[in-house]
């Protein structure tokens, strides 16, 4: 029996890294893997290497996820579980970053996961269950110097997350975020003084997706049937010191 059995699920940010470490895991467990990224080569590659179903999605399109959705509900019935992965990073502080890059990074980062669970809710409600996993950082629970905007958008969407767990509760929908450390994907190449980073972390080393994979699996799964609007850190042990 897989954790994800009959469960239709959707993950964004999908052709690579994470997301992709999460689309292969859930379709392991059982899940229908739908997978969305602006990546459309890479997200076909995954989508067929992991068994699932790629859709070209923006995350900051509203039209296209409404398409995205009804298409998902009209072919399998049901939409059980949402992953909001997509992110994008740049490091800039707060004096030196130009409104049109806080602007893009809050439209990915943040009016994504919005209008991501925003969508689902619909179906979701009507199911009366689901599961949201939404992509935070160790960023959204510290200062994030040299990462203005991205730090910015991390705790927005911590701040959504508590948010829609409390409106959806009584609908039995769980929204719960996770927060990454340092997880060795293309994103964290773009890190700078990552290897001093990494000499920080108390576990001495970063992250494979598939650690982070591991976790969102939990919660996207009836095993977390407890947890909703709660952070779940996955860091090596980076926010205790
Ligand atoms: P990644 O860059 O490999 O993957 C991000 C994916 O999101 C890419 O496939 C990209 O094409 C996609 N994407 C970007 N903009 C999009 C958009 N507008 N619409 C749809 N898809 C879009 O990096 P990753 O590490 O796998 O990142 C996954 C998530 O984890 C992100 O939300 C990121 O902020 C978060 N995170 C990463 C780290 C890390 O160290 N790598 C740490 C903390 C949090």
């Amino acid at each position: 029996m897989g954790r994800l059995d009959g469960k239709v699920c959707l993950i964004t940010g999908a052709a690579r890294g994470q997301g992709a470490a999460e689309a292969e895991l859930f379709a392991a467990e059982g899940g229908t893997a739908w997978l969305a990224d602006v990546l459309d080569a890479e997200g076909e590659a995954t989508a067929s290497r992991v068994g699932g179903t790629y859709r070209h999605l923006d995350v900051s399109d509203e039209k296209g996820w409404q398409q995205l959705i009804d298409e998902i509900v009209n072919r399998d019935g049901r939409i059980d579980v949402l992953v909001n992965n997509a992110g994008i990073f740049r490091s800039n502080r707060m004096l030196d970053t130009p409104l049109d890059e806080f602007d893009l990074v809050m439209d990915v980062n943040c009016k994504g996961v919005f209008l991501g669970m925003r969508t689902v809710a619909g179906p979701m409600r009507e199911a009366g269950s689901g599961s949201i996993v939404n992509i935070s950082s160790l960023a959204g629970m510290q200062g994030a110097a040299g990462a203005f905007a991205y730090g910015t958008s991390k705790w927005a969407v911590r701040g959504m997350t508590k948010t829609a767990a409390v409106e959806l509760a009584r609908r039995g929908v769980r929204v719960n975020s996770i927060h990454p450390g340092l997880i060795a994907t293309d994103m964290a190449d773009q890190l700078p003084k990552i290897e001093r980073m990494q000499r920080g972390i108390p576990l001495g080393r970063s992250a494979t997706a598939d650690e982070v994979a591991r976790l969102a699996l939990f919660l996207a799964s009836d095993e977390s049937s407890y947890s909703t609007g709660s952070e779940f850190i996955v860091d090596g042990g980076l926010n205790a010191v």
